[in-house]
């Protein structure tokens, strides 16, 4: 089974792929994730993309399209979640391309949805475990003051995204509403979208998703 989770910055899609992971074995694939991985490790790639990134803005459908056909590619996985992918519809069109050539079927878009002084709130007080990315939030589940993740149970420290800044996410906001937004007409009009709502506890819209997959 393949399926989008579709939905503006820190709607919670990463948190909930890293559920879908843990628990039916499926893959991962943040375009969001494997920028910062190029950027990280100072790739021609990661050059390029950096500025584009840290002002939010979204780089370009041949990079972040050639990302993702490397992984469908070459990855076996019993189920891929694309997470942050495809942001236009240029992307779309190529994902519904690239999983017909493999053979692959698109089973369900879930649009999580969260309102935007939500959205403001959970990015602007998130950080995340260098170690194993679990997310924190400065409100509802601060760092524990032991600096021992309560995940993997290491102290490699916690980091926030150059990206989570108020201006940043200003742009992020511009591009959803711009680019992707459209995806959710895009794929009501096709039939394989299903609504969440993201503003839940996180283990409501555990269970919501579960319910759209079972
Ligand atoms: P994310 O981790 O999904 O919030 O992505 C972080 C940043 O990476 C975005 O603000 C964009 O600059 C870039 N990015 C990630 N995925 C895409 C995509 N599918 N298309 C264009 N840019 C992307």
């Amino acid at each position: 089974m393949n399926i989008i989770l579709l939905g503006p910055p820190g709607a919670g899609k990463g948190t909930q792929a890293r559920f879908l992971v843990e628990e039916r074995g499926m893959v991962q694939l943040s375009t969001g994730d494997m920028l910062r991985a190029a950027k990280d490790s100072g790739t021609e790639m990661g050059k390029i993309v950096a500025d584009v990134m840290a002002r939010g803005a979204l780089v370009t459908d041949d990079i972040v399209i050639g990302l993702i056909r490397e992984q469908i590619e070459t990855v076996k996985s019993n189920g891929f979640i694309f997470d942050g992918f495809p942001r236009t519809l240029a992307q779309a069109d190529a994902l519904n391309d690239l999983l017909a050539e493999e053979g692959e079927t698109l089973d369900a878009v879930i649009e999580m949805e969260v309102d935007d002084e939500a959205l403001v709130a959970r990015i602007t007080a998130r950080s995340t475990c260098a170690g194993c990315g679990e997310v924190y939030n400065d409100n509802t589940k601060p760092v524990p003051a032991d600096g021992i993740c309560t995940n993997c149970g290491e102290s490699k420290g916690f980091t926030r995204r150059a990206d989570d800044n108020e201006e940043s996410l200003k742009t992020r906001l511009m591009e959803y509403y711009k680019k992707t937004s459209p995806l959710i007409g895009y794929y009501y009009a096709k039939g394989q979208l299903t609504k969440v709502n993201g503003l839940g506890e996180m283990a409501t819209v555990k269970a919501d998703i579960a319910t759209v997959l079972d």
